[in-house]
């Protein structure tokens, strides 16, 4: 069975706790093709994609969720975002004095957001402090502060692959303590490299094997970018017809590059003479 760029999520039902396992490769690897910054960086950029995945299968939605720090640090603005259909995308921006430290060592002061942009219903935004030795860290604190719910968060990544492993307590079912904590010590023995090297089956069975553990069927991961020439247009629609102008008079057209794919989109004078065509005739 295929191993990477997929998610499984487990349950074991007579604890109460479910859990996830990511891996990606290809679609790791095509995230972070257009995007700057030594390993570090990088690596930053692979854990908040593995943990934007895994968060997106804890909730039901329709749309993305976005993971975004920003900091005056060394590393300036990192986004993760993922869709319902696990899609995923990422940015991120940091000088070459980047190395590996802390989230304050890394960021400095700065905040970290957590966006889910439904197409049904309001977005809704949850602030995680920007602490603690990783993103695993700091999220694991915002589930057990601000959802109340008992979270472990294992998140890695290098050059090919990004890994994650969440276990969590069901919300709608109170968990035994004891249980928890049993759980939680045996999860505790996993390692980067088994993430990295085992399927998911191989690691529950390695941690879990006295437990019933039911486990789902596997979703795809890929890369995608949600970017189009529509929405652009949207956007430079909103600008006006006047500093639309001033920009075609200095530059001959205008050019707009997707920092998430790498996709150029250029608008010449016949372009924006049809997105501002509503305007004008409001004129
Ligand atoms: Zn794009």
């Amino acid at each position: 069975m295929k191993q990477n760029d997929i998610l499984r999520r487990f349950i074991f039902e007579a604890l109460g706790v479910r859990g996830e396992w990511v891996r990606l490769e290809h679609s790791w690897q095509a995230a972070k093709e257009h995007q700057q910054g030594n390993s570090c960086v990088q690596q930053q950029l692979g854990e908040a994609l593995a943990a934007v995945v895994l968060m997106s299968a804890t909730i039901k939605f329709s749309g993305s969720l976005i993971l975004q720090a920003q900091g005056d640090g060394d590393l300036k603005t990192l986004v993760a975002q993922c869709t319902n259909d696990r899609n995923i995308r990422g940015l991120v921006r940091g000088n070459d004095n980047v190395k590996p430290g802390s989230l304050t060592e890394l960021f400095g002061t700065g905040f970290m957001v957590l966006t889910i942009e439904s197409e049904t219903a309001e977005p809704y935004q949850g602030i995680v402090p920007l602490e603690g030795n990783n993103f695993a860290e700091a999220l694991q604190t915002y589930f057990v502060q601000s959802e109340q719910l008992q979270t472990r968060l294992w998140l890695f990544a290098n050059q090919t692959h990004a890994v994650g492993f969440l276990l969590q307590e069901l919300p709608s079912q109170g968990t035994y303590k004891e249980d928890w904590a049993r759980i939680e010590i045996l999860a505790n023995t996993v390692t980067e490299k088994e993430l990295m090297e085992l399927s998911c089956e191989e690691i529950l069975y390695r941690l879990f094997n006295e437990d019933k553990v039911t486990i789902f069927e596997p979703e795809t991961v890929s890369f995608a970018c949600q970017c189009s020439a529509q929405k652009i247009e949207q956007t430079l629609s909103s600008m006006g017809r006047t500093e639309l102008d001033t920009i075609l008079a200095e530059r001959g057209n205008i050019e707009v590059h997707c920092e998430f794919c790498g996709h150029h989109y250029t608008f010449d004078k016949v372009d924006i003479d049809r997105i501002t065509v509503d305007e004008q005739t409001l004129h």
